[in-house]
């Protein structure tokens, strides 16, 4: 195989970048090595596991979510925001909302992804290819090899540092790779779905934020339609607690809606559990410390012009601005398209 563009990733970066190329006549592969497309979009009948929300004054989303035709909500705000202290007791009388003006998406983030992928050429997109070993010019996933002109990395920076690469790339590139966190990546997100968002006639927005655990930040995640109620959390246990306890997290996150909601939060239709952290195509073992800060994403000088400029980084992470976020990701698209663009790509 071979062809003029590698992308490696098919989350909302790669996908972006492939779609600019494809409106470009340039030609592509895009390797993912999960049997999905979306990387840390991924949304699980209806709900958002990873991104929820986007923001007013991000203007490539808000141009995206208007090309494809998808629909926007406001996360859900009225009302009281709940409190939990270290010893579980709830205070119910908080004014405060914590998301008001976030925007949603009817049918969840992933509208995105396969709104995108709808406008590729299917047999472009290469689903359950790992990529394993970078060569100058050459990708190798376990099923065979692609030679391209340039490769793009449309990973998380970590995850690229656990490739391997011949020859090895330089010291200060390697450790370039290690040193940008993956935004979000030692997160993990609990959705518990009710037949009815019950909390808001109890005045109660589904706000809630917790020092006792195990979820930290609680919101509402209902659809618009009001079809079903749903509480997602961030889980406010650091991941090197969380490994194995699965059963447990959810268990005791359930246990914890109902002593902030009441009774009936006790009894979901169904939970959905996703911890990005144990994740290897999002996280590394890096990320399981915890940021307490939204870090300065941007290209770091020691990525630029890999391999005489033929190895790119076109993450979320390498953005030129809006670093981490959605915004970001097609922002490093749209940067990384420009470059190619202007490289001699036969
Ligand atoms: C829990 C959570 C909540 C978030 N909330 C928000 C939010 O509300 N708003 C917001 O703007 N952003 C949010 N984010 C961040 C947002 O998800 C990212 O900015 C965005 O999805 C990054 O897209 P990406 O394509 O750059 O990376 P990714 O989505 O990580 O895509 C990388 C892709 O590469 C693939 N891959 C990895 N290794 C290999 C390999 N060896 N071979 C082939 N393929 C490989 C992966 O499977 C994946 O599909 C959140 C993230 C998480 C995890």
């Amino acid at each position: 195989m071979h062809t003029s563009v590698a992308i490696i990733g098919g989350g909302l970066s790669g996908l972006s970048l492939a779609r600019h190329l494809h409106r470009a006549d340039i030609a592509f592969e895009l390797f993912e090595a999960r049997d999905r497309l979306g990387g840390r979009v991924f949304t699980q009948s209806g709900y958002d596991m990873g991104p929820s929300w986007f923001w007013p004054g991000q203007p490539r989303m808000a141009a995206l979510v208007a090309e494809l035709g998808l629909t926007v909500f406001e996360q859900f705000a009225t009302g009281a925001l709940s409190y939990e202290t270290e010893t579980g007791a709830v205070m119910r009388d908080m004014g405060f909302a914590s998301m008001q003006g976030s925007l949603r998406l009817n049918g969840g983030k992933t509208g995105l992804i396969d709104g995108i992928a709808a406008q590729l050429p299917k047999e472009r997109l290469h689903l359950a290819h790992p990529v394993t070993r970078i060569e100058p010019r050459r990708v190798i996933f376990e099923q065979g090899m692609c030679d391209a002109d340039h490769i793009v990395l449309a990973i998380p920076p970590r995850v690229a540092a656990g490739l391997t690469f011949a020859p090895e790339l330089p010291g200060t590139a390697q450790k370039a790779l290690q040193d940008v966190p993956t935004w979000m990546g030692g997160h993990a997100k609990f959705v518990a779905i009710y037949d009815s968002p019950f909390w808001r006639k109890d005045g109660l927005s589904g706000d809630a934020m917790s020092r006792h655990g195990p979820l930290g930040e609680i919101h509402d995640a209902s659809p618009s339609d009001g079809s079903q109620g749903a509480l997602f959390g961030f889980l406010g246990v650091p991941a090197p607690h969380r490994a194995g306890q699965d059963a447990a997290i959810v268990e005791a996150a359930v246990a914890q809606l109902a002593r902030i909601f009441g009774p009936k939060a006790a009894t979901p239709i169904t939970t959905h559990y996703q911890d990005w952290a144990y994740d290897p195509f999002t996280a590394s073992v890096l990320d399981h410390a915890p940021l307490n800060h939204h870090p300065t994403y941007g290209m770091p000088h020691a990525l630029n012009r890999l391999w005489d400029g033929h190895l790119h980084m076109c993450s979320t992470e390498v953005a030129p601005e809006m670093g981490g976020y959605l915004e970001g990701a097609l922002a490093a698209a749209e940067h990384t398209a420009r470059m190619l663009a202007t490289a001699t790509v036969s």
